[in-house]
Parts: C-alpha cells; sequence; structure tokens
C-alpha cells in the first residue's frame, strides 16, 4: 500500500461519505493504491452508521476504527498511524477544509525528493476572526519563546510523511498529545507548502475558545519546563525588592528618627506576594497533574470496534 489516509471524525455525519468521493476524484489515475483509514471518535450522530456503510461499499480501500467514546482529535491521529498500512501516511479532517489533491501533491514532492521526510501544509491566507488570529499569534510567540523546540505559526496537522516519521511519533506514547510539538520533536526534513483552508463543507467546528487554551496550555506544559522556573525567578526579584526597601527604612529610621507607618504598604505586599505564590503553586500543579495523569498509563485511546479489509 502507498498510500494511507487519517481522516479522524467526530459528529461528521454529512461530510463522510462527500469526502470520500473527493478522494477518489483527486486520486484518479494517479497510478498507485491508497487507503483510507477512518477514526469516529465516539461520535453521537450517524457518523458511524455511514462509516460502515462506506466500509461495506469498498469503493475504496476503507477501514474503519471506532472509539468507546470521545477521545479528542489527537487520540484519533494516533489510532490512526497504528492502523495505517501505507508506506506513505497523510493526516487530513473530514470536513473538506483540506483539499485531497493536496494530498496528491504532497505525495508527489516527496516521491520526488528522497530526502523529504515530512511535507506539512500551512495556510497561507486565514479565514478566522481578528481576535482568535490575535491570540493564536501570541501563542506561537510564548511559546516559541517557552520551548526548546520550534513551532512554525500556521502550520496545521495537515501533512503526508514518511513510515518512518509515523513510527516515531507512536514511541511518544504520552496521554496529554499535542501533535505540532510531536512534530516539531521528532524533527526529520519537513518541506512547508502553502494552502488555503476552504469553508466547512458541513457542520461545525469542534473548537470553542475554552477548548482552544486548554489545548494551548497541553502545548506549553508539554513542551517546556520553563514555566517552573518563573518562581525561581520571581523569588529572586522580590528578594531583590525586599533589600532595596530595607534600606530605605533603615535610612529613614536614622536620619528623621520615626518608624513610618505602612498599613497600606502592608496589605498591598501581602496580597501581590500572595497571589504570586498561588500561581506559582497553579503552575507546578499543573505538571503535577499532568504526571500522575501519565504515571496511571492509561491508554490513549479504547476501540470498541476495528473494521477491516476481511470484515467487508
Ligand atoms: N475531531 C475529532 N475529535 C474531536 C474533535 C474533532 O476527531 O474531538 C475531528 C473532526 O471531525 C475533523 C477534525 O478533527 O475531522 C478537525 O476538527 P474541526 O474541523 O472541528 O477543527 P477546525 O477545522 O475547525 O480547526
Ligand atoms: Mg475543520
Amino acid at each position: 500500500m502507498k498510500l494511507s489516509l487519517v481522516v479522524p471524525c467526530y459528529n461528521e455525519a454529512e461530510n463522510v461519505a462527500n469526502f470520500q468521493d473527493a478522494v477518489i476524484t483527486a486520486f484518479s489515475g494517479c497510478g498507485y493504491d491508497y487507503e483510507i483509514v477512518y477514526i469516529d471518535d465516539g461520535s453521537r450522530d450517524a457518523t458511524l452508521h455511514n462509516l460502515k456503510k462506506l466500509h461495506a461499499e469498498q469503493k475504496c480501500p476503507v477501514k474503519v476504527v471506532s472509539f468507546s467514546r470521545n477521545f479528542g482529535k489527537e487520540a484519533g491521529l494516533y489510532a490512526g498511524l497504528e492502523h495505517a498500512s501505507g508506506e506513505y501516511i497523510s493526516l487530513i479532517d473530514a470536513d473538506l477544509q483540506q483539499r485531497p489533491e493536496i494530498v496528491r501533491d504532497m505525495v508527489r514532492i516527496l516521491d520526488e525528493n528522497p530526502d523529504c521526510d515530512i511535507v506539512a501544509a500551512y495556510q497561507d491566507r486565514r479565514g478566522e476572526g481578528k481576535v482568535l488570529s490575535f491570540f493564536k499569534k501570541g501563542f506561537y510567540k510564548i511559546i516559541n519563546w517557552l520551548s526548546n523546540v520550534k513551532f512554525h505559526a500556521d502550520a496545521s496537522d495537515f501533512r503526508t510523511f514518511r513510515r518512518s516519521v509515523a513510527e516515531s511519533i507512536l514511541q511518544l506514547a504520552e496521554y496529554h498529545r499535542f501533535s505540532k510539538g510531536i512534530f516539531s520533536w521528532v524533527g526529520f526534513n519537513t518541506h512547508y507548502i502553502p494552502y488555503t483552508a476552504c469553508p466547512r463543507a458541513a457542520g461545525t467546528t469542534k473548537w470553542n475558545f475554552r477548548k482552544l487554551t486548554n489545548y494551548a496550555i497541553d502545548g506549553i506544559i508539554g513542551f517546556s519546563t520553563r514555566p517552573l522556573h518563573l518562581s525561581t525567578y520571581l523569588s529572586g526579584i522580590t528578594a531583590f525588592a525586599a533589600v532595596v526597601y530595607l534600606i530605605v527604612v533603615v535610612c529613614q529610621k536614622l536620619m528623621d528618627g520615626i518608624a513610618i507607618p505602612g498599613y497600606a504598604t502592608i496589605i498591598v505586599l501581602i496580597l501581590l506576594l500572595g497571589s504570586m505564590q498561588l500561581f506559582c503553586i497553579g503552575i507546578i500543579g499543573e505538571y503535577v497533574g499532568r504526571t500522575f495523569e501519565q504515571t496511571k498509563q492509561r491508554p490513549i485511546y479504547l476501540a470498541k470496534e476495528v473494521l477491516t479489509y476481511e470484515d467487508a
């Protein structure tokens, strides 16, 4: 098998059949074989039903992995990599925002450049609002500053890569997965190509501001320990300020001979230092929580059903 398309689906009932038709059209006459690995991420609509229909028809080779509940897109991608048998593997969404024609170009680039391991698409024009794009830019500034691995701001997980890359990614069995970080971390030669995301074919996006914020925190905590040093830096700053203030107080006492009444100062300092301490404990808590979850060694996903070619 030359190519596996890994497609995570969560409530994409209206899209899966159209997606498959678009793939078949895009790859007609390509001269190599390909399969589609659908992951039903615990959808609550007719997605699984429709996927089973596509699997029964086998218009092109189709595998379906269905999760016991919603585990998130990252878990879906992981399961897809485990079940993909292609020499090349492509990650693509089911909503046709990312055109399958681009995957064909990616395969061509990999064929023509033996040195290139990953072809990743980045959005040249973002179709999202100003506020969201402001926060996303801010997030990439922060994470690139904090982390040792580098993040390409507009790159998505829409990419095609060689089997060796997939095997490397599967070795990273972390529970809180952040694929952009995982891709940077595993390395390999990456070639970036621009693409324009189309509007969603049907249904709605699964992301909202809260989910994106949590995902961003996962990214930062998962790929940097620098926030843990914050309390060390802060303690240096406050110790320095305390010494300066001590000198000021002693000088005032010696010159004027009076102790300064400092009620407001004390209250402000208590509040300021208290909140700084809580903030630092919060950061440590984020790391401890993730360590706790990882030590339980729970699986990244649970599949209730896996439909391969033999089942069709
Ligand atoms: N998705 C998933 N599990 C989830 C959320 C999303 O498998 O919990 C899939 C979804 O079905 C789609 C892809 O991930 O194929 C991207 O999701 P979406 O289109 O909502 O994200 P956006 O394109 O808006 O960033
Ligand atoms: Mg989408």
